[in-house]
């Protein structure tokens, strides 16, 4: 048996790193291909989880633009795939790089299994593509790991057959719990942390999508500004997403602010850090959003449509959009109110990764 594992970016990296483990605690053989679709942001993770990359693509450094990454991924993907004879391909989540590997499997026949699938938003520009990516591999995908019953329902719904559905949960919970329990991670705390008192509300903002570029972002940006002025004792913790067209709008837009920290992308284990100490995420990320369930941290998310409907169902989160005064508003009352928010198991207990290679030992 040989079984491939695809990714390209950081959050496939987290979310597949407990799969790729529990194949080696099995013994099972895997290959492991790198798109390279965030290089710089994916060598931190790897190292962490002791990924070990068979073939790395390297898209990043030739394809600018979606149409000439799927170009160039489907090209070397389908000459790699020939070679290597694969029985199966995990892939993960919506990315460009899980939609042309899933394709060329599906190419030469080599049977694809979706950890994260289901997930919809119902709008094909919001996120874009990933929305188009994720619906397009459940076309393509043989049997579709559902994160939450919600998913299921999307599936079937399009007409997949339940039989090729197994609910497993999310295995970013089981990132959450491993790195959690590592000694290196209970005696560190980061430097960054140490500057912050009690006393400092901490804000974790983190913004990447595309369809908050631009203007949606220096809103944000505005409401920072204002917060910052009316909120004396917040600290906002902003890591940037190493997006060129991002950092334009930094540019654009300074918050001149010493209470406002631009951070470069942080690795895994200071990040969660930053998770455990916060006291409200901003963010427009998807992972972020479940970890933060699974952790009870307060949360809003600045986007306008969402895949993880089950977060506004059990008013965990608040979908607010980049509009500053809603922004402002929201997060005073959310600082505001003392109560704190418990965790949410809607995304498992971290055996995902456990149930997902149960399930590929069964075929
Ligand atoms: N993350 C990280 N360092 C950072 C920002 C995020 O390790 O500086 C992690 C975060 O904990 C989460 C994942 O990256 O697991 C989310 O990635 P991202 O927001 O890029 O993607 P999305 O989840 O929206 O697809």
């Amino acid at each position: 048996m040989n079984i491939g594992i695809l990714f390209g970016t950081r959050p496939e990296i987290i979310k597949l790193a407990p799969v790729y483990k529990e194949l080696q605690n099995r013994a099972i053989p895997t290959t492991v291909i790198h798109t390279g679709q965030h290089e710089e942001l994916a060598s931190s993770m790897l190292d962490l989880f002791q990924i070990k990359v068979d073939y790395n693509l390297k898209s990043m450094h030739h394809a600018p633009g979606l149409a000439a990454l799927t170009e160039y991924l489907l090209h070397h993907l389908s000459k790699l795939l020939r070679t290597i004879k694969l029985d199966a391909l995990i892939v993960q989540g919506d990315t460009t790089s899980a939609y042309v590997g899933a394709l060329a499997a599906f190419y030469l026949k080599i049977p694809v299994y979706h950890v994260e699938a289901g997930l919809r938003s119902f709008d094909m520009h919001n996120p874009f593509p990933e929305e188009l990516n994720r619906k397009q591999i459940s076309a393509i995908a043989t049997h579709h790991f559902a994160p939450t019953t919600q998913a299921i329902h999307n599936l079937v719904n399009e007409g997949i057959s339940e039989d090729a559905i197994t609910l497993t949960g999310n295995t970013v919970v089981d990132a959450l719990k491993t790195i959690r329990a590592l000694s290196n991670y209970q005696n560190s705390t980061p430097s960054l942390l140490s500057s912050i008192s009690q006393e400092d509300k901490l804000v974790l903002l983190t913004l990447h999508r595309r369809e908050n570029i631009g203007k949606p972002f220096i809103q944000v940006l505005k409401a920072i500004h204002q917060l910052l002025v009316v909120e004396p004792n917040i600290i906002v913790l902003f890591p940037a997403h190493p997006n060129p067209k991002l950092q334009e709008s930094i540019e654009a837009f300074s918050v001149n602010n010493e209470r406002f920290k631009i951070l470069s992308p942080l690795g895994y284990v200071e990040f969660q850090h930053l998770l455990d100490r916060c006291d409200l995420i901003l963010t427009d990320s998807g992972g972020l959003q479940e970890e933060a369930a699974a952790l009870g941290k307060k949360l809003l998310v600045l986007r306008t449509k969402t895949e993880r409907q089950e977060l506004l169902d059990s008013d965990f989160t608040e979908l607010l959009g980049t509009d500053p005064k809603k922004i402002v508003e929201a997060t005073h009352r959310v600082l505001s109110n003392a109560s704190k928010k418990m965790p949410l198991s809607v995304y498992g207990d971290g055996n995902t990764a456990k149930k997902i290679v149960d399930h590929l030992l069964t075929r």
